[in-house]
């Protein structure tokens, strides 16, 4: 079921998304070489806190931190340690969540650690490229598919994997609602989008192949080839003008 959110409960939604989106600024300003990926949960789960916030992700069908940290060839649900030490050219995926006034709000960002090559330059800037096409697409009329579409080909296009296990999601009341919101697909094809959908639109894209495994943590998802990986997320209101990115700041 598709819930709609209407004006004013999104106005109610945006302190979640704006916490959600400080703390993954926070977050991020901490990665540099030798912090542990766990102390950067912390911070990250701190600020959330301090706000007056929950951290969505905290005991989520028992995750165990407040924060998913996934390092290089790691996609996403990397759990933090204070035994993963970052380096210099590692690149960071940091997804983390905060709910607050009944809603939620969902954003994630691939961070350089140091100075990180070229390769992984052009793989970040592209995913988070491929996040604001996905977005421009998120408009009243228009189609799941033509999201999906926005970021396959424009990926695809510079030769890039697209991860096709895992999605972007509905987002509202509960972190993961309906519709799903697919990384590939054609466009025209789907659901319609209607002023009130509030999405979680989070390409995540491969340096090589786009098939992933699970690690035995029954969490950590990784490239099957080894190479980079990058992700990007912003939660989005389908308004009736247009869409509005409301874990931007
Ligand atoms: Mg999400």
């Amino acid at each position: 079921m598709i819930v709609l959110t209407s004006e004013k409960e999104i106005k109610q939604m945006l302190e979640a998304c704006r916490i959600s989106a400080e703390a993954l600024k926070v977050a991020g300003e901490a990665v540099e070489p030798g912090v542990s990926t766990w102390e950067i949960d912390r911070i990250a789960r701190k600020f959330i806190e301090s706000k007056g916030a929950t951290p969505t992700f905290l005991n989520y069908n028992g995750f165990p931190a407040a924060a998913c940290i996934s390092i290089n060839d790691e996609v996403i649900h990397g759990i933090p340690s204070e035994k993963r030490i970052l380096k210099d050219g590692d690149i960071v995926s940091i997804d983390l969540g905060a709910k607050i006034n009944g809603y939620n709000g969902d954003n994630a960002a691939t961070f350089a650690c140091g100075d990180v090559s070229d390769e992984a330059k052009r793989l970040m800037d592209t995913t988070r490229e491929s996040l604001y096409k996905a977005i421009e697409a998120a408009v009243p009329g228009g189609k799941i598919g033509d999201i999906a579409y926005a970021v396959q080909s424009y990926c695809e296009e510079r030769g890039y994997g697209v991860v096709r296990d895992y999605t972007g999601h509905g987002i509202g009341k509960a972190l993961h609602e309906d519709p799903s919101v697919p990384n590939f697909g054609t466009a025209g094809r789907g659901v319609r989008l209607l002023p009130g959908m509030t999405l979680a639109i989070e390409p995540m894209i491969n340096q090589g192949t786009a098939r992933v495994k699970v690690l035995p943590d029954g969490w950590t998802v990784k490239t099957l080839d080894g190479k980079l990986s990058a992700h990007f997320e912003h939660t989005v209101a389908v308004t009736k003008d247009g869409p509005v990115i409301l874990t931007q700041i």
